[in-house]
């Protein structure tokens, strides 16, 4: 375990104090870890609300990109996002401007001083960060569909399931249990899970399983004490991560971490909570466990320890604000600045009906890269060319198509948002504007780019209207694209 004593070295931090509640849960947090003994050297730079009404659309100053590649640790209240369009989030852009790949958020039970109905609930979601829809890469390409991508990569998904063990390694954890969708995505989600075995497999001491996304969510908001850790991608895990803090008590008490190669951030879940800001009521109680995160992080467990295990003495000392205060439970009813003051009393005392935690940052993670994958053989074996088409039915558009196919191709299917319509469509299914053309080799050859080019070339010179189009692609002999329904 690290000692931080008066002599040790300040780690520099950036700090910000955010909007609405975000400046007094921040100073009850600092003077809380201050008090601690923790050896911080903060860097304070402005966020939020009067960052974008000065039309910086991020919420944040250029100039403050320094303090944070400086530092490289930034511990942050929330912020407002102003209402109305043009404005971008400062999160996500943070996240990915930083390149945080995981977002880890421990949810745990504190019963019966918190009210939750799931009193043994202790459990971490690590959520992927920059991929999956989060890439905001949307299209609408007719009169009737709009699109959005979801991209899934093998080194994103190795660095945050890399995490995840770790994680669990580190925290003496048992299990990791990854929830996706790779019955239905199975290129996306399938590659996640497939890294979620590779990886898994260098961690024999923990147990492992996997849960499709739906079941495991009714499972986890059902009986979340089933749980540990859990690794998911990002769409699920925003989701699921709310789900499990709101069901372990309050989303007052959960703090996270987002965590980067170069960089990490440390924060409250909840926002800005406007309403309650200037009047010494909120819970600085979930921003406190982002920084206890925080000094995990940069090697400073002991007073990790010391600050979480005095605020879980002070929340089983009754002494709460009035999100967690309930009649018969809670001592006393205190303001933020008081409910600080009751941590800071109890430094160096332990809660004797909750369990203590322990930290120890003396067996740090080992976040390496896996070694290079060969490279698989890639090979172009045909084109969906999507088209914006309402010039009837499927036999129609596809005897349009056949008489425009140059030689080495042929026209293997047609399907319209996902199902087969085309050969042996069936006369129920709806027919958007939207539709897929699959032309593929006629033979074992590989399709030449100007064999594309020339299929794109007859279409257009027939006005019909391709909006958009994917290459079909081979690798090491198996198909890199998804057939459709009812192929
Ligand atoms: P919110 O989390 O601010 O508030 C939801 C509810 O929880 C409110 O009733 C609020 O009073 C209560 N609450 C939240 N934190 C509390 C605390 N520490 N103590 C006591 N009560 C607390 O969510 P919202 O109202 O949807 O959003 C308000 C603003 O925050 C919006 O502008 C939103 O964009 C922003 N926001 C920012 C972040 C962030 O900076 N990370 C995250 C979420 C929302």
């Amino acid at each position: 375990m690290t000692t931080a004593t008066a002599t040790q070295k300040k780690t520099p931090i950036t700090v910000a104090y955010g909007d609405g509640i975000g400046p007094e849960i921040m100073d009850a947090t600092l003077r809380i870890i201050n008090a601690a003994g923790a050896q911080l050297e903060p860097e304070v730079i402005s966020i939020g609300e009067s960052v974008y009404t000065r039309g910086l659309t991020n919420g944040i100053e250029p100039s403050s990109w320094d303090s944070l590649r400086r530092t490289r640790v930034f511990l942050k209240a929330p912020i407002t996002t102003p209402q109305g369009g043009g404005f971008k989030s400062l999160n996500v852009t943070v996240r990915k401007t930083l390149g945080l790949y995981a977002n880890v958020r421990p949810c745990a039970a504190l019963y019966p001083y918190i009210d939750t109905k799931y009193p043994k609930m202790n459990l971490v979601i690590v959520r992927e960060n920059e991929e999956d829809v989060y890439g905001g890469i949307e299209h609408r390409q007719t009169q009737q569909v709009t699109q959005a991508l979801k991209l899934i990569s093998r080194p994103g998904s190795e660095k945050v399931l890399r995490y995840a063990f770790e994680y669990a390694k580190q925290n003496n954890r048992k299990k990791v249990t990854c929830f996706t969708k790779d019955n239905i995505l199975k290129a996306t989600d399938g590659l996640f899970h497939k890294i979620f075995d590779e990886i898994g497999a260098d961690y024999p001491e923990i147990e492992k399983e996997h849960w499709i996304v739906d079941i495991g969510a009714a499972k986890m908001s059902d009986t979340p004490e089933a749980f540990d850790v859990l690794v998911m991608p990002n769409l699920y895990g925003d989701v699921l991560s709310d789900v499990a803090a709101q069901i372990a008590g309050s989303v007052g008490i959960a703090g996270s971490a987002n965590i980067g190669d170069h960089c990490a951030m440390f924060e409250a879940i909840h926002g800005s909570a406007p309403r309650r800001a200037g009047q010494n009521l909120a819970n600085p109680s979930a921003l406190l466990m982002g920084a206890v995160m925080m000094l995990n992080h940069i090697g400073q467990s002991e007073i990790a320890q010391k600050v979480h295990n005095a605020w879980l003495k002070t929340i089983e000392d009754g002494i709460h604000t009035y999100d967690i205060y309930q009649e018969g439970t809670s001592k006393q009813k205190v303001g933020t600045r008081e409910f600080a003051d009751a941590v800071i009393e109890r430094l160096g005392r332990e809660p004797s009906t909750l369990k203590p935690v322990r930290y120890n940052a003396s067996a740090p993670m080992d976040l390496h890269a896996r070694p290079f994958k060969p490279m698989e053989e890639k090979r172009l074996v045909g084109i969906d060319v999507f088209v914006d088409w309402t010039g009837g039915g499927a036999d129609d558009l596809a005897g349009v198509l056949q008489l425009k196919i140059p030689e080495g191709l042929t026209l293997q299917m047609l399907s319209n948002r996902g199902t087969k319509v085309w050969p042996d469509g069936s006369p129920e299914t709806f027919l958007s504007d939207h539709w897929a053309c699959r032309f593929i080799a006629d033979g074992p050859h590989t399709v030449s780019h100007h064999a594309i080019v020339e299929l794109l070339s007859r279409l257009a010179s027939d006005n019909i209207d391709f909006i958009k189009t994917e290459l079909l692609y081979n690798f090491d002999g198996k198909p890199g694209f998804s057939l459709a329904q009812g192929q």
